[in-house]
């Protein structure tokens, strides 16, 4: 059907205007319930957009509110640049009082302050007596890092960003320090990247992190990912490898992906109610 909306005939010669194809009337239904949800016609209140909060929507109400939204990014969009001016006195080395040592090179020098902010445990170990020496007397130790590593463990801390090619490089070793560190937004910053990004090269690396991280519910979205892909990754080089060093691991795969080949073989219209394959970390791991 043609469509007065999407379709490509100039204007003129378009169908009725009451002539809509299905793609755009599901489309427009969605973006107004999406503006309907209770919690944005909570923002809209407060912000007093007291028309767009009124019984009946229509596609001009959602022109406001895509107005409203591209305000409120280039708001946050300012907030974001005037925080980042702290990057700059950690670029420029101004004022700093600690020093970190990664596992080779050099120490950088950093703010007492960020690290004691970001994460509980930097404040506890600043808090300690070993950190309460002047400034060039004062080092934290990370030895799991390397030197470029913990540049970019700082720039986040100093940012809450990464630019893409070094959360590529770096999101196996960040995610373990943020765990280590429980440095929550770092975490689900690297969970995003490694989930965004999933591959058959990458699951069984994934999968191991989530298992270190003690993360479930990326663990059951690795799994399930492998499960299905499973020829792939088990004729993948480092299969053989990761088996040797997570055995519990090769296991709950294994179990996982017997228990999906068990499903498929039921009557279709036989329900299933979810699988028990295997247990860790004190919970049950279901697919
Ligand atoms: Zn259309």
């Amino acid at each position: 059907m043609d469509c007065t909306i999407c379709s490509s005939f100039p204007m003129i010669i378009r169908p009725p205007r009451n002539t809509i194809c299905g793609a755009c009337f599901e489309g427009i239904k969605c973006a107004l319930a999406l503006v309907s949800s209770s919690e944005l016609e909570s923002r809209l209140a407060d912000r007093k957009l007291s028309n767009l909060t009124a019984p009946n929507k229509g596609l001009g109400d959602l022109v406001e509110w895509i107005k409203y939204m591209k305000n409120v990014e280039r708001e946050l969009n300012e907030r974001i640049c005037f925080l980042a001016g702290s990057l700059t006195a950690f670029a420029d080395q101004i004022h700093t009082d600690i020093l970190i040592k990664p596992g080779d090179g050099s120490s950088i020098s950093t703010h007492r302050s960020i690290l004691a902010t970001r994460s509980g445990i930097f404040k506890n170990m600043l808090d300690s007596d070993i950190c309460k020496a002047p400034p060039q007397d004062s080092t934290i130790p990370i030895p799991e890092l390397t030197h470029d590593e913990l540049e970019s463990l700082l720039e986040f801390l100093y940012t809450g960003d990464l630019p893409p090619e070094k959360i590529e490089k770096h999101a196996y070793p960040l995610s373990l320090a943020a765990h280590k560190f429980e440095i929550l937004y770092l975490e689900k910053f690297c969970e995003r990247h490694m989930l965004r990004s999933l591959n058959v090269n990458s699951a069984l690396d994934v999968l191991e992190i989530s298992d270190i991280c003690l993360n479930q519910k990326m663990k059951e979205r690795v799994l399930g990912f492998i499960v299905r892909n499973f020829e792939e990754v088990a004729f993948s080089e480092k299969y053989e490898t990761f088996c040797s060093k997570n055995p519990h691991l090769s296991v709950q795969i294994t179990r996982a992906t017997l228990a999906e080949a068990r499903s498929n073989r039921r009557p279709s219209g036989e329900v299933c109610s979810p699988k028990v394959v295997g247990r860790d970390h004190g919970g049950v791991f279901r697919i």
